[in-house]
């Protein structure tokens, strides 16, 4: 193979010759061209999705000054003061009208009644019922605005409620439908061809397994990752440790309408890992090999113009190839971006190693009052999935560093939803 020179940028002396994380997302934004088509969808289908035009309400939020508890309305200049009740207003009906000495009952929800600036509650007030009707008495004064969700306090008419590149939550779903909105117009989903590489691998349940086989962790794992970023996955295929047959998949690709092709194994420095060599050939390398530890080994490039991104096929660091590449290539792609939410805090243990590669350390994170800890004492291992699921984070050990105190300081990012133990969206 020529020297591959040409896929990494002139970087210093001393550091290592591997783009980072970060150079590699700037790559995407350079080469990843944004799908343009939009579809609208109803509310039920948008989590997950990228939204393609931006919100504007057309409706307040809430829709009029509204009751913040159970209570009574009242005009605070009457207060201090014994008051008539002249009305009840429950949620779901029209606002009575106060005057000077009255108070309206109101119910969490009612419309704030004509002439009332207040809401003083229910448990601040002495009831009395008389043979004249029902009065309240308020033993302190209370300033006007209490207790009431003012129209439009959370979200005014005409403004942007949501940004076009914004991946839409759950609470999206429920600001969208609070806002009188059916669904949005969102950026089509990316159809990504998912194909599993290596001579070994057979589908998982496949019966009759040969004893040097092992069962695909990565395709069905990936497909739900896929999933849950919002694509179409096509596949997971199985194709062997041999040129030719990574050709044919990569015709095949050229032939459909795949936006992406995402591969796992081989491509690595063994004598069967085809992966580089066979999409060099057809089309361009990207970056070969990346600054990020476990997934070391993977490759970005385009063949036919639709972009390649060649995981390792150690499940561990397939995965985080996903989280640190894919996730955000996917969401280049449909015209957002995914950047990592940072935190910072300090290494529980030490940590004996020293780095070459910068080090992506699988974590939990515990808190006390002097802050944030990583305890990184799970499984490492390229090919362990299992601690995936006790991790919070990922811990950054920055390249070119020795063995590590406990109680260093270092970044580490949060996993996205549906990894590890928790997750932020
Ligand atoms: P490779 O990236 O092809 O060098 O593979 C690295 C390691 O991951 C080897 O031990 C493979 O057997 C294993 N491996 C490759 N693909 C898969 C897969 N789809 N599921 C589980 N393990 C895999
Ligand atoms: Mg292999």
């Amino acid at each position: 193979m020529s020297g591959r020179g040409h896929w990494q940028s002139n970087r210093p002396a001393n550091s290592s010759p591997y783009l980072t994380v970060p150079e590699a997302w700037a790559v995407f934004a350079q080469r990843v061209k944004p799908l343009t088509e939009v579809e609208w969808q109803a509310l039920a289908g948008l989590p997950g999705r990228t939204l393609a035009l931006p919100v504007t309400a057309r409706s307040a939020l809430p829709r009029f000054d509204r009751a913040a508890m159970d209570g009574y309305a009242v005009r605070a200049q009457d207060l201090p003061g014994r008051l008539a009740v002249i009305a009840t207003g429950a949620a779901g009906e029209p606002p009575a009208t106060v005057g000077p000495g009255q108070a309206a009952r109101v119910l969490t929800g009612a419309p704030l009644p004509v002439g009332a600036d207040t809401v003083v509650e229910q448990e601040q007030v002495t009831v009395e019922d008389s043979a004249v009707g029902r009065f309240v008495t308020v033993a302190q004064a209370y300033g006007p605005g209490r207790n009431i969700a003012r129209r439009g306090g959370e979200v005014a008419p005409g403004t942007t409620v949501l940004e076009a590149g914004q991946r839409l939550t759950a609470v999206d779903v429920g600001l969208l439908a609070g806002i009188g909105e059916l669904g949005a117009w969102v950026v089509r989903r990316p159809q990504v061809l998912l194909a599993v590489t290596g001579d070994e691998v057979v589908p998982s349940g496949l019966s009759g397994i040969g004893r040097a086989q092992i069962f695909d962790s990565n395709g069905p794992l990936l497909r739900a990752l896929l999933e849950q970023a919002g694509a179409v996955p096509i596949g997971p295929f199985y194709v062997p440790d041999r040129p030719r047959a990574l050709a044919h998949l990569f015709n095949q690709a050229r032939r459909i309408p795949v936006d992406l092709v995402l591969t796992t194994g081989g491509v690595s420095v063994g004598d069967r890992d085809w992966m580089v060599h066979v999409v060099e050939r057809m089309g361009e390398v990207w970056f070969w090999r990346l600054d990020m530890h476990p997934g070391k080994a993977v490759a970005a490039g385009a063949v036919g113009g639709r972009p390649v991104l060649a995981l390792s096929g150690n499940p561990a660091a397939a995965l985080m190839g996903f989280t640190l590449l894919a996730v955000p290539l996917l969401a280049r792609l449909q015209g957002g971006q995914a950047r990592p939410h940072s935190v910072w805090g300090r290494l529980r243990h030490p940590f004996p190693k020293p780095t070459r590669e910068t080090r992506y350390l699988r974590v939990r994170i515990e808190s006390d009052p002097g802050g944030l800890w990583f305890d990184w004492s799970l499984d490492q291992s390229s090919d362990v999935l299992r601690s995936w699921s006790a991790a919070d984070a990922l811990a950054i050990v920055p390249r070119g560093s020795g063995p590590l105190p406990a109680e260093t300081p270092l970044e580490a990012w949060l996993l996205p939803k549906g990894l590890g133990r928790g997750g932020v969206e």
